[in-house]
């Protein structure tokens, strides 16, 4: 079979932002990145919402905001308030709409840590005037990531420690346990919104303990069973 002629593009389009894969060479290519908000209980009370488990909302950020193997977070422009939120990455090889809670597991290829950056004063000032929130979250560099780990090497973690240290002193602080809507349920849920595909990720949600970050200090973000992430703010 002769291959389709390559499309007449009016410029090279950009190659797909991808993810390591701890122990393979092959890398995880990115297609979307949804983003889960308040799936933890003592994170809703802390920005100041009930914690009774309310539907999950969903905002994403742009697959070219990953920045993979982070070892560095270039402090962003337009903000005076950075915040570190530490969350476990979720990433899919297989998709579908109206995914079945029982099945939705089988879409997981792994697991991996991220960081959704987020620039709280803007999304403040936006959630305050009922606007999208894309400036707060949706911003260049803003999800620091790490390796993936596949499936077949971790499972599917539902319990264990998740923190963020910065310059050593804990932060955030919390278990994968304490996830209201569990990976399954996340997976099913948003299948119902949107038509998952193979290459989507899910940031599922932030423990409470959230706060600014400055410029040189250390970041150390650690998810049980998926290792650690450092990085510098820069
Ligand atoms: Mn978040």
């Amino acid at each position: 079979m002769p291959r389709p002629a390559a499309p007449d593009y009016v410029f090279a389009p950009p190659a797909p932002t991808s993810l390591s894969i701890a122990g393979q060479a092959a890398r995880f290519p990115v297609r979307r990145v949804y983003c889960v908000g308040r799936n933890y209980a003592a994170h809703a009370v802390e920005m100041g919402h009930d914690p009774e488990k309310e539907p999950p909302f969903f905002f994403q950020k742009n697959p070219d905001n990953l920045i993979p193997e982070a070892e560095t977070f270039p402090y962003p422009p337009e903000t005076t308030d950075v915040h570190h939120e530490i969350e476990m990455l979720v990433a899919l090889h297989q998709g579908g709409a109206e995914i079945p809670v029982a099945a939705a597991l089988d879409c997981v290829f792994g697991y991996g840590i991220a960081l959704d950056m987020t620039r709280r004063d803007l999304q403040g000032q936006m959630k305050k005037m009922g606007r999208p929130w894309e400036i707060g979250k949706a911003f260049e560099m803003s999800a620091p990531a790490g390796p993936l780990h596949p499936v077949s090497a971790v499972g599917h973690p539902e319990e264990g420690a998740i923190w963020l240290k910065v310059n050593g002193a804990l932060r955030q602080s919390g278990d994968l346990n304490q996830m209201i809507w569990k990976t399954a349920e996340m997976i099913a849920i948003l299948s119902r919104f949107f038509v998952l595909q193979p290459g989507d990720v899910i940031l599922t949600g932030t423990p409470a303990g959230v706060g600014p970050v400055q410029r040189g200090e250390q970041l150390e973000a650690h998810v049980a069973g998926l290792g650690t992430l450092d990085l510098t703010v820069t």
